[in-house]
């Protein structure tokens, strides 16, 4: 997924393409098209980033390649914490992993611990301190084994932890998807079908002037 997605306007239509050199045509009209300052057309931002470059950041990732992201129940998803300087933590068969590297194409949510010096701090230091709890031992990974995704219990548990320092309530599992998650894999799975389609035909035509 290595091309800029842009979307303009013409025929009434949102019409989503990839950037390149040459004029662009209206696959409605067939005209070619020209833009003034007002309707130019907007490349949209890709929503993967690299994991090692957003500071204190859930991240989401798949083994198959970021295009696979869309399905977001596949049991190959796998999540991560990032720490203020770029290293991933991550729970797996042998414990938990802390990554330079790997995690250049994924999903970052960021949750407010990143905003100043002090919280970075305390979520490195809490972030390193949990990783090390004998709850996350190699052995435990098969029982924490639940709806398949062991990483994503890590993961939440750690964020529930920074919450309950900041006084804030924990949240379910259904309740921190919900509010967190979905939201913005909705955003991403919209953005895979679009690229998916402009891959396939060209280009992808919507009704809406704006729908993403
Ligand atoms: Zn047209």
């Amino acid at each position: 997924m290595e091309n800029t997605l842009i979307r303009f306007t013409h025929c009434g239509r949102s019409i989503f393409s990839f950037s390149g050199p040459g004029e662009l045509q209206c696959p409605v009209c067939q005209q070619r098209v020209r833009f003034g300052l007002l309707d130019a057309p907007v490349a949209l931002p890709c929503p993967f980033r690299s994991g090692h470059t957003v500071p204190c950041a859930l991240l989401i990732a798949c083994a198959r390649g970021p295009a696979h992201l869309a399905e977001w129940h596949d049991t190959e998803i796998h999540v991560g914490l990032s720490d203020s300087a770029g290293l991933v933590y991550n729970y797996t068969l042998s414990g938990v992993r802390r990554d330079e590297c790997g995690w250049e194409r994924c999903v970052c949510v960021q949750l407010g611990s990143e905003r100043t010096p002090e919280r970075r701090e305390s979520w490195d230091t809490e972030l390193e301190r949990f990783s090390s709890l004998p709850q996350w031992a190699p052995e435990r990974f098969a029982e924490e084994r639940e709806f398949g995704s062991c990483c994503y219990g890590f993961a939440l548990t750690f964020i529930n932890h920074m919450r309950s320092l900041e006084e804030k309530e924990s949240l379910s599992r259904d309740q921190f998807t919900g509010s967190h998650v979905l939201p913005r894999m909705k955003t991403v799975s919209l953005y895979i079908s679009i690229y998916q389609a402009v891959l396939q035909h060209g280009f992808h035509i919507t009704e809406a002037p704006h729908d993403v």
